[in-house]
């Protein structure tokens, strides 16, 4: 690329035409789709193909401490070698002068934090619809050796089609690497397992908790610990106490106290999970509708 438009592809001044300097490949850019902690995120096209896609782009100037530098590499390093139907694809990274770049799938609805937030709360059917899929991607994730450590609503992408894709891998870690470093908050996850506050590090269990969290906050529309004093929130989270959801059918209920449960030798298994009761005595349909983004889906049984 010339100096002027590499110039140009920093801060605001980004250039409209993006080159891939080891391919040759020329894209175009397109609307900003929200901003992210070190970058933006932006709706590309290859102009060769016309292929659609969501590029994070991070400016060399945010990330010249070399712990954030380390942080922007080891995303990179993990989501690159990833390929999962429930997982955000990563197609290519590149950099030039002004920025490093990372292609990834475009998930034209969002994600499900946007629909929460549309919706208010979402039905039982719609939930195991969801949470089926994030499974499967978390399932894949944990079998490569990763922690995802921030799974939220936020982080669940959405296709043109309603398939769920597990994203942003900014805070995830390889397992060996998380003990080494137990103790090491990196980031601000949002739901916090009762062993991260103790400081004995995240694991596995530390994301199944995090589904216990997604799942109470979707079916509820609230957080099952919201913070008002922290203090008091981390006791809660301790003690595996919140406020009873009692007009979740038993099985809701019944699976959000294992996923929420303070030990986390105590949480279930990812196969568990499925097995549970609330999915295998409730509807789980096969396809949303578009729709669902921001009505009630009404299904035909
Ligand atoms: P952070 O890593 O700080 O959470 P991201 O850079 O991952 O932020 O994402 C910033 C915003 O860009 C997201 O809130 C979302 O709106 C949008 N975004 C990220 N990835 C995609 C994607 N694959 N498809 C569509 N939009 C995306």
């Amino acid at each position: 690329m010339e100096p002027s438009a590499s110039r140009r592809a920093q801060g605001d001044n980004l250039s409209y035409f993006i080159e891939d300097p080891g391919t040759g490949t020329l894209y175009r850019r397109g609307q900003l789709l929200g901003k992210g902690s070190f970058g933006q995120c932006y709706k590309f096209t290859d102009t060769s193909t016309g292929k659609v896609y969501a590029v994070k782009i991070v400016p060399q100037s945010r990330i010249s401490r070399l712990e954030s530098r380390g942080k922007v590499e080891r995303e990179i390093e993990l989501h690159s070698h990833l390929n999962h139907r429930h997982v955000v694809g990563f197609h290519r990274h590149f950099a030039d002068r002004g920025n490093i770049y990372m292609i990834l799938e475009y998930c034209s609805r969002k994600s499900l934090a946007h629909i929460l937030k549309a919706r208010k709360t979402l039905t039982e059917p719609e939930v195991r619809y969801y949470l089926r899929q994030i499974v499967a991607g978390l399932c894949y994730l944990h079998q490569q050796g990763i922690i995802h450590r921030d799974l939220k609503l936020s982080n669940f992408f959405l296709t043109k089609n309603m398939q769920v894709k597990i994203g942003d891998l900014g805070l995830a870690t390889r397992d060996e690497q998380a003990s080494q470093r137990r103790g090491v908050v990196c980031g601000t996850p949002n739901y916090l397992a009762p062993e991260v506050i103790a400081k004995k590090g995240h694991s596995f269990q530390s994301d199944i908790w995090a589904l216990g969290c997604i799942m109470y906050t979707a079916l509820t529309g609230c957080s099952p610990f919201e913070i008002t004093h922290k203090q008091e929130m981390y006791q809660c989270i301790r003690e595996g106490r919140y406020p009873a959801p009692n007009h979740l059918s038993p099985g809701a209920r019944k699976l959000i106290g294992r996923l929420l449960a303070p030990r986390p030798s105590e949480r279930p298994s990812l196969e568990e999970v499925l097995e549970h009761e609330f999915f295998t005595q409730g509807f789980t349909p096969d396809k949303l509708p578009s729709r669902a983004c921001h009505s009630v889906p009404v299904f035909a049984l």
